[in-house]
């Protein structure tokens, strides 16, 4: 099996794109931190106290790039920033994530009962659905339990 290394290194050569000391700092940050939602500025809080030269600036662009690679994904969870995680398997359908509206704390959902849904919506409305993203706003246990 390749590793998530031989991944990185054979989708920047394929586009032509070299394998720098940031680029690889910056996918490690997700590679150590798997199923970690991370927004830019806390992937460069992570390295900057190693890896001075990398500003802030280098962390965007080296992330929208690792974006296009699709080795890391990038997701919106409507909280104002921009978050990464890591892309295990660049074939697989997305899981989904449960968003909690007090801490903001990000979760990952594996249950999937959508392809009905697909099915049913493509029926209806003619519609030829090749992918869904969901998410779904609440409270985790403990917030919900100082809410109650
Ligand atoms: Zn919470
Ligand atoms: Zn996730
Ligand atoms: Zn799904």
């Amino acid at each position: 099996m390749e590793s998530l290394f031989e991944v990185l290194r054979t989708k920047l050569k394929e586009k032509g794109y070299k394998l720098t000391t940031q680029r690889r700092v910056i996918y490690d940050v997700f590679v150590e931190n798997t199923g970690s939602h991370l927004s830019p500025e806390e992937v460069y809080d992570m390295v900057k106290d190693k890896y001075p030269e990398v500003g802030l600036a280098t962390v965007y662009r080296t992330l929208q790039l690792l974006d296009e690679l699709e080795v890391v994904r990038k997701i919106n969870f409507n909280d104002g920033c921009n978050r990464y995680e890591l892309n295990t398997n660049t074939n697989d359908h997305q899981h989904h994530h449960l968003i909690c509206l007090e801490c903001g704390e990000v979760f990952e959902v594996e249950i999937d009962l959508l392809d009905n849904l697909e099915e049913k919506i493509e029926n209806e409305s003619k519609f030829k659905i090749v992918d869904h993203n969901v998410k779904f706003f609440g409270y985790c246990e403990s917030c919900n339990e100082k809410r109650s």
